[in-house]
């Protein structure tokens, strides 16, 4: 799934292609990727809107149109696509948005998690998608403190992992950026939240800036689900630190890097630069 820095890099591709580009109509290919309003409703409030300015908030896009937003959730396999409208669609297009110049915004999904919800003018975003009310901070705003962090992690038993991937905690971090922030502060991910020291929570709070900034300055993973026009794709996994190398040396202390599967999420991790105590392993 796409996180911080791929939806980012996403969304500064598509604030140059589309911005101020108009939706001339859409058209609707799998009914349930439209969250709200139905999907006659969605077609007929998008037809006529001016793209005015891209943003993110957590993994969700949104755009401001001359009336309204739009919001999009990638989820899984989502891909927006700014291309001409003669190219062949394939079986996973979901919606198409077309726009002057036979120019298209063309969202494809093969495992059809992905959403959209038109907001309209007199409601706010946070009253139509429930998740939204409850999204935790940016971890790249000055909301996000050790402070912070701390009061989100003490009394909680769970692991540090799962905390980590808890969209109400920290908005944009998943399974790529919890394992390299995890390894960057030297915290096993099976670590139970309260458990770690206010070093341990300082070192991590670092890491996560450090580890979405590296992500943001190589434009995300090689399997971000976003190709920009020029057809350039990230390639964060070339300096990844764990991520996607079990059984690849550490890059730190040589050691083989490990994996663990909890809740049916993968967890990269170097035995050795991230120890945990037998007492520490969750049930
Ligand atoms: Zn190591």
């Amino acid at each position: 799934m796409p996180e911080l820095p791929e939806v980012e890099t996403i969304r500064s591709g598509l604030a140059l292609a589309t911005t101020q580009h108009q939706f001339v109509d859409c058209e609707v290919l799998l009914e349930r990727t439209i969250a709200f309003p139905d999907s006659l409703a969605f077609q007929r409030a998008i037809r006529g809107q001016t793209l005015q300015s891209w943003q993110r908030r957590g993994k969700y896009l949104y755009c401001h149109l001359s009336a309204g937003v739009l919001v999009i959730h990638l989820r899984m396999t989502g891909q927006l696509k700014w291309n001409c409208q003669d190219e062949p669609i394939s079986k996973h297009t979901r919606v198409r948005f077309w726009c002057h110049g036979g120019k298209e915004l063309r969202f494809d999904d093969q495992r059809t998690f992905g959403q959209m919800w038109w907001i309209p003018p007199d409601r706010a975003i946070a009253s139509v998608i429930k998740a939204w009310q409850t999204l935790g901070v940016e971890p790249l705003s000055e909301d996000f403190t050790v402070p912070y962090l701390s009061a989100q992690l003490q009394d909680k038993r769970q692991t540090i992992k799962s905390a980590l991937l808890d969209q109400t905690i920290v908005a944009g971090i998943g399974n790529i950026y919890a394992d390299e922030s995890l390894f960057l502060a030297g915290v096993h991910p099976l670590r139970p939240c309260h458990s770690l020291t206010a070093t341990e929570i300082a070192k991590l709070h670092a890491a996560i800036i450090q580890a979405l900034q590296t992500g943001l300055q190589y434009g995300g993973t090689t399997f971000s689900s976003y190709v920009d026009s020029n057809g350039t794709r990230g390639n964060y996994l070339a300096v990844a630190w764990v991520f996607r190398r079990r059984g690849e040396p550490c890059r730190v202390c040589g050691t083989k890097i490990d994996r663990v599967k909890i809740a049916g999420r993968s967890s990269h991790f170097c035995p050795s630069c991230q120890p945990i105590d037998e007492g520490e392993y969750p049930q």
